[in-house]
């Protein structure tokens, strides 16, 4: 049986961004094997983020913090618009850029690193196994056994049907159009779009311009319930018709996807060699689904871990722990629809410019995170977080 320093099983996101980070470390010499059953070699996604301008020169470890990927980016916006109930026009942003990473660029870049390093394997094949043994992490894929002192697990599915938990999803379709009439300021990401019908949950368009002639447009809703595929053409077309004076366009590109918005505790170290990582890890912020950049964060913090003390566990301090409680409440307000969801986000946005991506980041204090709670409709807030607590406590 083959043995390894450090198993990746799944060569996604995640894993791909796992073993950049390990080659950067002083465990650069070790033995890597990544597995995934796709070569990774189409444009399957889009990884859009924020990030603070000044994070470069703000802090002194500056690796420590930013993404190493700024030099592939397929777009940075510095102004961004929302459509709301009570508002449109430009957001504040108080210093964040809007940026946007295309899977192609991510995955082709990490080729051209990883093969630079002949103690990398990589092999494509499918995992049939995880299983921790006394002699370390254990994998078969494709038949083929493999052992690790550590496997690092983006392939695990996560259970989304205990009823103490909020599961639900967030599921989206884009199409990447060109115009015939220019008709996009290329300048400004329109992040929140909710001039269109919300059929009892949440739902809105967002449009993300790469000219003044070509965008990514995305029909998105929160709710338990994924949509027949026409169902997502009618809404985009409809909005495109009606709001994007295009003079007749072409769709260049689609996507389609599904997150999962589920405050399931996660396991990050189920057992002594297998970590999990990316979406398995519960990397995912549920309120949002956003996961590229907290992904980045949590890697390189369980790589430092592993360089350091050769354990590679993260420690999250109690009163962290928090946001995990506002991230359920708030899966509480729209699952049990308790008050409408566009107007939460007009709130949210409009209301907190100062505070809203800090406060999405978990980096507010206390005293920030109650007067972001001031601006919320008080009583659906406050019956969703008893009903959160009857729930979690009832499990
Ligand atoms: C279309 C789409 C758009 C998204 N956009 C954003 C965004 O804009 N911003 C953001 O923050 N998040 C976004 N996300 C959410 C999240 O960032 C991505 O899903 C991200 O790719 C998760 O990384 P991961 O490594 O956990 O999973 P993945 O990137 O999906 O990697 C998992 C890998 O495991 C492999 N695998 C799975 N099972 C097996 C098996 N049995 N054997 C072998 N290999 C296996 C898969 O082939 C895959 O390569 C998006 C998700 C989707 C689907």
């Amino acid at each position: 049986m083959k043995k390894y320093d450090f198993i990746i099983a799944g060569g996604g996101m995640a894993g791909l961004s796992l073993a950049y980070y390990l080659l950067q470390s002083p465990l650069r010499d070790r033995r890597i094997l990544i597995l995934d059953r796709e070569q990774k070699n189409r444009n399957d996604r889009t990884w859009c983020f924020w990030e603070r301008e000044q994070q470069k020169t703000e802090s002194t470890d500056s690796s420590a913090l930013l993404h190493p990927f700024e030099s592939i980016l397929f777009r940075t916006w510095n102004a961004i618009s929302f459509h709301g109930t009570t508002y449109a026009g430009e957001l504040d942003m108080r210093g964040y850029q809007y940026k946007m990473l295309r899977g192609i660029d991510f995955y082709g870049f990490i080729d051209t690193e990883l093969a630079k390093w002949p103690n990398v394997e990589r092999k494509q094949a499918t995992i049939q196994r995880i299983k921790d043994t006394p002699q370390g992490g254990f994998v078969i894929a494709d038949d083929e056994p493999y052992i690790a002192d550590y496997v690092f697990d983006s392939t695990f599915a996560l259970k989304l049907d205990q009823p103490e938990n909020h599961n639900l999803l967030q599921h989206f379709k884009g199409w990447v159009i060109t115009t015939s009439m220019p008709c996009f300021d290329s300048k400004c990401a329109e992040i929140m779009d909710f001039r269109i019908g919300q059929g009892g949950d949440c739902r809105f368009i967002y449009v993300l311009p790469f000219n003044e002639k070509t965008a990514l447009v995305e029909f998105t809703i929160f709710n338990s319930a994924l949509l027949a595929d026409e169902e997502y053409d009618v809404e985009l077309q409809q909005y495109i018709d009606r709001f994007l004076p295009t003079g007749g366009y072409e769709i260049c590109e689609t996507e389609y996807g599904v997150i999962p918005m589920s405050d399931e505790p996660t396991q990050e170290n189920p057992s002594e060699h297998i970590v999990r990582i990316g979406t398995a890890g519960g990397f995912t912020k549920a309120s949002t689904g956003y996961t590229f950049h907290r992904t980045q964060r949590y890697l390189q913090e369980i790589v430092n871990n592993l360089a350091t003390t050769g354990k590679p566990n993260r420690t999250i301090p109690w009163f962290k722990r928090r946001f995990k409680l506002y991230d359920s409440i708030f899966l509480n307000v729209l699952e049990q629809n308790r008050h409408p969801a566009d107007d939460i986000f007009t709130r949210i946005y409009t209301e907190n410019p100062r505070r809203v991506f800090k406060f999405l980041d978990e980096e507010t204090h206390f005293f920030e995170e109650i007067q972001l709670f001031a601006t919320m409709p008080f009583w659906p807030f406050l019956s969703a977080f008893f009903s959160v607590l009857r729930r979690k406590i009832a499990g």
